[in-house]
């Protein structure tokens, strides 16, 4: 008898759910099982000096969990290649050492605090210089010099969600030669596929919505150009910042439900963002997919159907004090960092993930002693939406009552 292979159900021309599932998924050729197994082994046999087995020869240059795990990411970003990393940390860290010495960098103002961290504090140290600017479509053109090589852009930022149009700053860096590298951490492949509108580098924290479990800390990056394959993988195999193969296993099982929960955390947070907008106890709501983002018209042309994803940020009455209760008082969304995950979470940004950055630098970029970011997951809208809305009750009336610490609005 013999065995021939059926057609992979996942080509380029496939459904996004079909590729998710599929992609970088083949059944075990020697026992038919479904899932690949977690191939543990740091070596594999050659049959001959320099002549391996199959394609792997040592994991860290290249494992067939990380290689399934790369190839399910490259269909989902409509992308040739796509390289695995420890960390969405480490992922920037490879990208920002691909640069020679000397090398400047346009950055948008608001990128997560890690890549701002790195652009400030260690990429000087190899010679490279960040610029940053709050409104990159507007003078991204001032900013340009001879040695600008990278332009890189958060959209949606945070924790504003304020969006950035990637063909417009494309179209202007590509003039230049200058590679564009959009962090796509907060929409997901699912939302937004930036190589689409012009970019040449997406990257993620796959350790948010890919994964989407809140149980793998890992990076990737995707993109067309075989030169860029070619530098980027010589710096993963050379550097080593690679996952295991257990976490390329997980955040791979993780993936194949990506536009199931993408779609639930946006029904979620649309839900939670209308509540949060009719409510009185709030100053503002910074969420895509409402029709009063200033940005909406952006979102409508870069993001799937419109959709807004998951995130989203408000200001409440009664100041910091009023903010940080109402991060205790929910009961559904938990007080943590992070956000992609099946589970809501929320935190209070001038307080946590961006309290490094000085007072006046943070609220000229909109994140106020006031404002509380929302990581919608994908429990029942209803009970998510009950839960703000009693937590906001809550705190504002404990707040203004005098048994708040600062119950004074103090902008
Ligand atoms: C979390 C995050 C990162 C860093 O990723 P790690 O996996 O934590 O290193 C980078 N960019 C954005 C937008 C993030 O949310």
């Amino acid at each position: 008898m013999t065995i021939t292979t059926p057609p992979r159900a996942s080509s380029p021309s496939s459904g996004f759910g079909t590729r998710a599932v599929h992609a970088g998924s083949e059944h075990d050729p020697s026992t038919g099982a479904v899932i690949p197994a977690i191939s543990l082994s740091t070596t594999f046999a050659q049959t001959a000096v320099g002549q391996p087995v199959g394609e792997y020869e040592y994991s860290r240059s290249s494992n067939p969990n990380r290689k399934n795990f790369e190839d399910m990411v490259a269909a989902l970003e409509n992308a040739k290649h796509a390289l695995a990393f420890s960390s969405g940390s480490a992922t920037t860290a490879v990208i920002l050492q691909s640069l020679a010495s000397g090398s400047h960098v346009i950055s948008v103002s608001d990128v997560y605090g890690g890549t701002h961290r790195y652009f400030t504090q260690v990429a000087k140290a190899h010679g490279v210089k960040v610029t940053f600017t709050p409104e990159i479509e507007v003078d991204i053109r001032e900013h340009i010099t001879p040695a600008t090589k990278l332009v890189w852009i958060e959209t949606p930022s945070n924790p504003t969600l304020r969006l950035v149009d990637i063909r417009a700053v494309a179209t202007a860096a590509h003039e230049h030669g200058i590679m564009v590298v959009v962090d796509n951490t907060f929409l997901s492949p699912y939302i937004q596929n930036p190589l689409d509108h012009g970019a040449d580098i997406v990257v993620h924290s796959v350790t948010k919505y890919i994964n989407g479990h809140s149980d793998v800390v890992m990076g990737v990056a995707a993109f067309n150009s075989e030169e860029l394959f070619k530098r980027l993988s010589f710096l993963q195999n050379a550097i080593g910042a690679i996952p295991s193969a257990f976490d390329a296993w997980l955040a791979h099982r993780g993936a194949k439900t990506l536009h199931l929960r993408a779609r639930e955390a946006t029904t979620n947070a649309t839900a939670v963002g209308h509540a949060l907008e009719a409510s009185p106890h709030v100053i503002a709501v910074n969420y895509p997919g409402l029709d009063s983002h200033p940005h909406r018209a952006i979102a409508k042309k870069q993001h799937r159907n419109g959709m807004g994803g998951g995130m989203l940020s408000f200001r409440i009455r009664g100041g910091h004090a009023a903010a940080e209760r109402f991060c205790q008082l929910t009961r559904i969304f938990t007080l943590a960092e992070s956000l992609g995950g099946v589970e809501s979470l929320c935190e209070v940004p001038s307080s946590m993930t961006h309290a490094g950055i000085p007072k006046e630098q943070r609220e000229a970029v909109g994140v106020f002693d006031d404002l509380v970011r929302l990581s919608c997951g994908v429990e029942d809208a209803e009970d998510l939406k009950n839960d703000v809305l009693q937590a906001l009750e809550r705190a504002v009336a404990e707040t203004s009552n005098g048994n708040g610490t600062n119950g004074v609005n103090g902008h």
